[in-house]
């Protein structure tokens, strides 16, 4: 990234702060009123509806109250539990974009402390593990969403970050492909870095969103590969299949 796009970054996101994010304002639908976390009420309780039925290891919302949806019954991840805080739609979609692609950083504030509430309420981790860029991503967007939200989460419950994932380049742009070719394009793409002990280790992966669910698995593997003995995943929204 230019110095230019990076200090109009910078304008950007405190502008944005001001405009959005003092304390008081929800950070989804922008109204006013006290809110301790950044999202009122209504927002909260929208995203808690909409994850109310949802599976019990890949957190995919189900039209029925079945425990397990069928890639979970078939077992076919390696990470052990994945919980979204909503459904990638609407105000949420459009925070996690303007965080994500606008520069308004900021928002990793909020959205990180509802992301350290959803994985509170579901797993004891000794760790925070970022999904780290690709090279193209860093290059052209300068800093990596998932790990700010990651940095967030580990200060609020109060777990060290470990930013030990390390990513090769895609061959292609996972965007462009159908659920079967993000998964076989994803395949081998991560590992840990060679310093680290994570031997018996229970880890909490950071992810902003869930598409399919091949990029925390893939994170899952290179963990469990390196002996992490458990891998939870927390993602601010994923996207639903109709
Ligand atoms: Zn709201
Ligand atoms: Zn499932």
């Amino acid at each position: 990234m230019n110095r230019g796009k990076r200090v109009l970054n910078s304008v950007i996101e405190q502008l944005s702060y001001f405009a959005y994010g003092q304390p008081g304002h929800c950070c989804l639908c922008s109204a006013p009123g006290r809110t301790c976390n950044g999202i009122c009420p209504k927002c909260s309780n929208e995203l808690t509806q909409q994850m109310a039925s949802a599976c019990k290891v890949c957190g995919m919302p189900l039209r029925s109250p079945l425990e397990l949806c069928r890639d979970c019954r078939l077992n076919m991840y390696y990470f052990d539990i994945q919980r979204s805080a909503g459904i990638y739609e609407g105000r949420l979609r459009s925070a996690i974009r303007r965080m994500k692609y606008h520069g308004e950083r900021w928002l990793s504030r909020p959205l990180g402390l509802l992301l350290s509430q959803v994985a509170l309420a579901f797993c004891h981790a000794d760790m925070v593990v970022p999904i780290p860029l690709g090279a193209a991503s860093k290059k052209t967007r300068g800093y990596n969403q998932a790990r700010d939200l990651a940095v967030e989460v580990s200060g609020k419950i109060s777990l060290p970050l470990a930013d030990i994932l390390v990513r090769e380049e895609v061959r292609d742009h996972q965007a462009q492909l159908n659920r079967l070719g993000r998964w076989q394009n994803l395949k081998g793409t991560m590992k840990t870095a060679d310093y680290c002990n994570i031997n018996g280790a229970q880890v909490l992966v950071v992810d902003d969103v869930t598409t399919t669910g091949a990029t925390l698995d893939e994170a899952a593997r290179a963990l469990k590969h390196a002996g992490a003995e458990n891998v939870f995943c927390v993602t601010l929204a994923r996207t639903v299949r109709h």
